[in-house]
Order: structure tokens, then C-alpha cells, then sequence
């Protein structure tokens, strides 16, 4: 096996910044410009106006807009004036869906790029990785097809640093147990990966860039043009932000508390008494964040176990960076049996939850293996502790 475009190897290629303006780093971007894109774009009465399409688009349908920007440059400007903007408003939420908009965007023009493109993209993004070759000595998958009647063998020709590696997927992908270092092939301290889970470790690279360059941002604060641009744009999150996530928030408060009265007959629904791990998600996405996949997935098998219909699960996705009712709808559908198989899904074991790195806790909770098992105990301390109180209370009252 050996390494193409390994060290000393000189080849011309060029990134198409309208579709990676994250790759062009803060030093080059100097180099372009005089003054930074901040100050730039909040002077000029055009770029506001793109500015204000774009950011309302990103706020409203979770998209960027097609052709918003008529050059390369301006493109990038853009960019780093909307990160300079997330970092003065400060809006978690704002922060999380401009990273998922922009490395979605970024992630489907990547299937168009060939490999060597892609190699380059990873180094930009401060991936230590290699284009592997040397048939047939390549790494290579087995695939099975859907039938389990075709096995066809992918070939692993992007070996990126274990360091590097571990350094993108451990905010959220780790979840997913096919990221894990056990289930795939590592070598002389590389991982070998396919072109397509590549390609998802380069899109949560770039989730990951995006989020610490709005991290590391020092937006022009005492500009005058720039505070009013914030103030405009912090109209738009208010008014995209009340039509879609605001009211739910607020009717969610109010169905937990009717559930408790209502499913007097079945188990009822207390937020405090959920297990740590499940608080936990649901933290995350009431403070605008992403959680992964298979949080996501954990949390609805909780609430449909428990008894939550789906619209009462939705509530709970609502907040989500990138909330998309129909797509979510149709998953959690799936999770609590209505659609596809029928079958309904439990949420993992603790012990599961333990390796896949979704449990917060270093303890056993008591009650049992599972976070529903866990739920139900606690339902019933509480309960019995409740009635216990009355009883006391009532004797209490007839000394
Ligand atoms: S021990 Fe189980 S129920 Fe408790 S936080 Fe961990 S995964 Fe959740």
C-alpha cells in the first residue's frame, strides 16, 4: 500500500470558496482584504441587503440561498460577517443552525468532488489525512445489500489520523457505534474509511470549524454601522424564531403539566424524575444545540415508551437547530411503531448508552437497566414518598 499526495508531492488544485468559504482561513483572509468582513459588509447598503436574504433564509427554511452572492469574494465576505453576527447576538440556537446550514450546504457539493478534492478539503480543515492507493493491497469493506443477497467490497483509500479522527467524531458521531476505532480498520496509526464516511467526517469537520470560528470571533463591537446591523439581524431571528419555535416552547410547558392531570391511569409524565441521561438531550436541544443521532433517536424510544404520543415528542424536538417537521414527524413515527416495520423501539440499555458515551453518569441509577426501568422507579418513589406525606400531613392535622 502507499501513499499518494503524501509529503513532497506538489500538485495545483483549487477550492471553489462560494461552496467552502470556511476553508479560506482567517490569515489568507487578510491577504484579500483590507479592512474585515464585518466592517465591510456592515457599510455597504447591497451586502447588508444580501446579508439580511441570506440570514433569513438560514433563520426561516434552514437553507442557504441559491446564487445570494455574485462572486467568490463576496461570498466569503458574507460568511464571515453572518459568524462575526452569530458571535455578537450571541443566540445558541442562531450559532448551531448557521454551522448545520452552511456544512449541509458544504456536504452536498462535496458528492460531486473527486478524491483528490477531497483530500485537499480534509487539509484545509486541519485533518491530518492521506489518499491511500496500491491495488489490491487497499483496505477494503464488505457491504451488504438490503437483500443480504449481494456482498460487494468497498475500497478505504482515505487514511486520516486516529488523532485527527477522534479529534471531529467525538462531539457527536462517537454515539454512532460504526464510528467507533473497534469497528473499523486502523493501521500504523491511521483509520481507513471509504469515500462516503469520509465525506461525513469532513461535513462534521466542517460543523466543528464553523462553531469555534464563531467561538474565537471578536465581532467590531463599538462600530456604530455594525450594532445596527446586529439590531436588524436580531429582528429577523425574533420574528423567523416566533413563528416557528417560541409558541412551542411555551404549549409544551402546558401539555406536560395537563398530562400529569390527564393520564391519571397511566404513568405520568415529570420531567424531574427522567434519568440523567435523558435531561441531559433534552438540555441540549432546549438550548438550541445538536445532539446526535442516536441521542435523538434514545430520547424519542424514551418518551414513546413512557407514553408520549408523537405530536408530544415533536414538542420536544422543536428547538432543534435543524427542526424539519416532516422529516422528524416521520422518524419519530417510526420509532414508536405507527409507520414502516410497526415495531416499537426501546431506548438502549444503560450499558449501551454507557458505551456509545450518551450516559452522564459514572454510577448505576437505581431502578434499573434501562432508562425507562430507571423512569418507572422513580415514578414510584415518588408516589409512595407523596403518600407518605399526605398520610403524615392527615395525622398530623388530627392531634
Ligand atoms: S445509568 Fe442508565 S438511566 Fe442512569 S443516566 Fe446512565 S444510562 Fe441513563
Amino acid at each position: 500500500m502507499r501513499a499518494k499526495w503524501g509529503k513532497g508531492v506538489i500538485v495545483v488544485m483549487y477550492i471553489d470558496y462560494s461552496k467552502y468559504p470556511f476553508a479560506l482561513s482567517q490569515r489568507e483572509l487578510v491577504e484579500l482584504y483590507v479592512e474585515r468582513p464585518s466592517v465591510l459588509a456592515s457599510r455597504d447598503a447591497t451586502l447588508r441587503e444580501k446579508l439580511s436574504i441570506i440570514v433569513k433564509e438560514i433563520i426561516e427554511r434552514g437553507e442557504l440561498p441559491y446564487n445570494a452572492c455574485s462572486s467568490i469574494e463576496e461570498c466569503v465576505l458574507l460568511y464571515y460577517t453572518i459568524l462575526d453576527l452569530a458571535k455578537a447576538i450571541g443566540d445558541k440556537w442562531f450559532q448551531n443552525r448557521v454551522a448545520l446550514v452552511y456544512s449541509k450546504y458544504a456536504s452536498r457539493s462535496m458528492v460531486q468532488e473527486s478524491p483528490e478534492k477531497l483530500l485537499l478539503l480534509g487539509r484545509k480543515l486541519g485533518l491530518e489525512v492521506l489518499l491511500v492507493s496500491g491495488e489490491p493491497d487497499i483496505p477494503k469493506i464488505p457491504m451488504v445489500s438490503k437483500s443480504g443477497k449481494v456482498v460487494r467490497f468497498v475500497p478505504c483509500e482515505f487514511a486520516v489520523s486516529v488523532l485527527s479522527y477522534l479529534r471531529v467524531v467525538s462531539r457527536r458521531l462517537i454515539h454512532d457505534q460504526s464510528y467507533n476505532l473497534i469497528n473499523n480498520i486502523v493501521k500504523n496509526g491511521y483509520v481507513y474509511l471509504d469515500q462516503k464516511t469520509y465525506q461525513r467526517v469532513l461535513e462534521e469537520a466542517v460543523l466543528n470549524t464553523i462553531l469555534s470560528t464563531i467561538e474565537e470571533s471578536s465581532p467590531p463591537l463599538g462600530l456604530e454601522e455594525f450594532t445596527r446591523l446586529v439590531a436588524d439581524i436580531k429582528k429577523l431571528l425574533v420574528e423567523g424564531r416566533r413563528e416557528q419555535y417560541v409558541e412551542p416552547i411555551e404549549k409544551e410547558k402546558t401539555q406536560v403539566a395537563v398530562k400529569i392531570e390527564l393520564k391519571s391511569g397511566e404513568l405520568p409524565i415529570i420531567e424531574d424524575l427522567f434519568p440523567p441521561c435523558i435531561t441531559r438531550i433534552i438540555s441540549i436541544l432546549r438550548s438550541g444545540g445538536n445532539p446526535s443521532h442516536v441521542e435523538r433517536f434514545n430520547l424519542a424510544a424514551f418518551l414513546g415508551s413512557i407514553g408520549l404520543d408523537v405530536d408530544s415528542v415533536l414538542e420536544y424536538f422543536k428547538t432543534s437547530a435543524d427542526f424539519n417537521e416532516k422529516i422528524a414527524r416521520y422518524q419519530v413515527e417510526h420509532i414508536l411503531g405507527i409507520r414502516g416495520g410497526k415495531k416499537k423501539y426501546l431506548p438502549y440499555s444503560c450499558e449501551k448508552m454507557r458505551t456509545s458515551g450518551i450516559c452522564p453518569i459514572q454510577e448505576q441509577c437505581k431502578g434499573g437497566k434501562n432508562p425507562v426501568a430507571v423512569y418507572k422507579y422513580n415514578i414510584r418513589k415518588y408516589l409512595k414518598t407523596s403518600k407518605e406525606n399526605k398520610d403524615a400531613d392527615k395525622a398530623a392535622g388530627g392531634i
